[in-house]
């Protein structure tokens, strides 16, 4: 069903101009994709969100936007360089790469996935005398699947952390994982990959001259934390947020867009006194998550507390949304402490410290970063919203209809405007009259081809909040019919009112006003 699901959706980017494989005419290219017409309007609108919720709502956080080309130093001082890894593995027989946690995380969510079946088989047995978590603590095959399943989790933690590629490898023997698709357990050794993408300065030969692609928009934050503090004069706490493209060389790109080779970020570090970090790290969980909520329903939301820190890290969360493949990240939320500023520091020898009045006293401000790809946003709004249901159609008679139920404020066309018939030229010519002064307030649509109906269901398929329709009444009393899209209520009013109602129930205003 959720598989259904997902499958649909992707066709559903394509057919309707969200998402194209880039690349297309040449086959594609793997993991890399491209946003269509209404795929930008989406997109720019979640941005325009994100934005809004940190630059306009906050007067302690200001934006930027830097370079993707960086200075390779900065790549050494961040970790990136040694440490930004994931474990590979190849399989002799299929030729076929996988990450080798990826293969003993799967292997560990199918013992999980089998314990569960029993407790569900339970279930049906017992009826309504089922005490679930007391079979959980009790039943032997349950609390053999679960002891297992956690023993590897806890294992495959330390061999990460010790960067133990020999354990990994026998991870994947003792537990006979094989390729999932040939079946093959002909493996290679484990090795660590490097994640970030590099590409050569033309005037440096050699070493000196190698230029990553950023694989991560936080560190142009962090190099300009003296010019931003300096030019805004912005005292601690205090924030710099930045929207940009980020570059993973990953090892297996798939799922869509959650797992991109080129892909967008919008990242937040907010700058804080060592010793606050704690109090700033839980008021982010909480206003990320209020973001959220404000355009997903609450139980498709979760917190994930990291099991393993990253080495810069003393807390570490993950917002999980529950897309058509099971809970997975969605944004995390970091304690950097001040490694980022005191490596930079170090490195280049500029001290990266604040002045702080109050204290009289200078420091290295820790940090709390908050850090959300735009394209799994993007995902988890459709996955939110594409909706397949039964209708009525004009005669009564049931239709089925495909509905993008996106929060109005981020459909990206917020209104069509429809002349009932497309030979008449006084309809035309009053509906392009009503268009023209229409586009001035928001994004609209004109459209004058087939039937009314038809033309409804179009604007469905790609979210449009409202569609009024220009007919015979309308020359005689400039009235027009406004007609919903998720209730599909049609209502007249006077022409004079579109614009005020349109822009009234689409406005940025009423998420921003959600979350606050
Ligand atoms: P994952 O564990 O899924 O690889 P990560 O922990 O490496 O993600 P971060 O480094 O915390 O991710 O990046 C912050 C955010 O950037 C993620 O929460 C995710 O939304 C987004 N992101 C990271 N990698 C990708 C990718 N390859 N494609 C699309 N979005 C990504």
């Amino acid at each position: 069903m959720q598989e259904d699901l997902f499958k649909r959706l992707v066709s559903h980017c394509k057919e309707y101009g969200f998402i194209y494989p880039s690349s297309e005419v040449y086959d594609g290219l793997n993991g890399v994709y491209d946003y269509g017409p209404y795929g930008v309007e989406l997109k720019n609108n979640i941005k325009e969100y994100w934005w809004r919720a940190m630059v306009q709502m906050h007067e302690n956080i200001t934006g930027i936007d830097s370079a993707i080309f960086m200075h390779p130093l900065i790549w050494k001082a961040s970790g990136h360089v040694d440490a930004f890894n994931d474990p590979l593995i190849d399989n002799k027989d299929s030729k076929k790469r996988f990450r080798a946690d990826v293969l003993i995380e799967n292997e560990i969510d199918k013992m999980m996935g089998k314990a569960d079946k029993e407790v569900e088989k339970a279930a049906k047995r017992f009826g309504d005398s089922f005490d679930e978590a007391m079979f959980r603590s009790t039943n032997p095959r349950v609390l053999e699947y679960t002891q297992k399943a956690e023993a590897v989790e806890k294992r495959l933690a330390n061999a990460m952390k010790a960067n133990d590629m020999a354990d990994l490898k026998a991870i994947i023997e003792e537990l006979g994982i094989a390729d999932p698709d040939s079946g093959s357990r002909n493996w290679t050794e484990v090795r660590q990959f490097n994640l970030m993408f590099s590409t050569q300065m033309s005037n440096i030969a050699g070493e000196e001259g190698k230029l990553y692609l950023r694989p991560e928009t936080a560190q142009g934050i962090f190099v300009n934390f003296l010019n931003v503090q300096k030019t805004t004069r912005q005292k601690i706490p205090f924030g710099i947020a930045q929207i940009g493209k980020a570059f993973r060389n990953e090892i297996v790109a798939r799922q869509f867009i959650f797992r991109m080779r080129e892909f967008e970020q919008m990242e937040m570090q907010f700058f804080v006194r060592p010793g606050t970090e704690m109090e700033w790290y839980n008021t982010w969980k909480e206003r990320r998550m209020a973001w959220h909520r404000a355009v997903t329903p609450e139980e498709k939301l979760k917190f994930k507390d990291h099991d393993n820190l990253a080495h810069y890290a003393n807390a570490a969360v993950d917002i999980q949304f529950d897309f058509p493949f099971g809970f997975k990240e969605l944004e995390g939320i970091h304690s950097r402490t001040d490694f980022d500023l005191s490596s930079h520091s170090e490195l280049s020898g500029k001290k990266m410290q604040f002045f702080d009045p109050e204290l009289n006293e200078h420091y290295t401000p820790f940090v709390v970063e908050t850090s959300v790809g735009c394209d799994r946003m993007f995902l988890a709004m459709l996955s939110n919203a594409l909706v397949e249901e039964t209708v009525p159609d004009a005669q009564g008679e049931d239709s089925s209809r495909t509905v993008l139920r996106l929060a109005p404020a981020l459909a990206p066309v917020k209104c069509a405007v429809l002349p009932l018939l497309k030979n008449k030229e006084e309809l035309v010519g009053k509906a392009r009259e009503i268009f023209d002064k229409l586009k001035f307030h928001f994004l609209c649509q004109y459209d004058e081809k087939d039937a009314v109906g038809r033309r409804y269901r179009r604007q469905d398929a790609i979210g449009t909040p409202y569609c009024i329709t220009i007919d015979f009444e309308t020359l005689e009393n400039d009235t027009v019919t406004i007609r919903e899209r998720d209730s599909m209520k049609q209502e007249r009013i006077p022409v004079g009112d579109v614009a005020r109602i349109v822009s009234e129930n689409t406005d940025m205003r009423l998420l921003l006003e959600q979350i606050a």
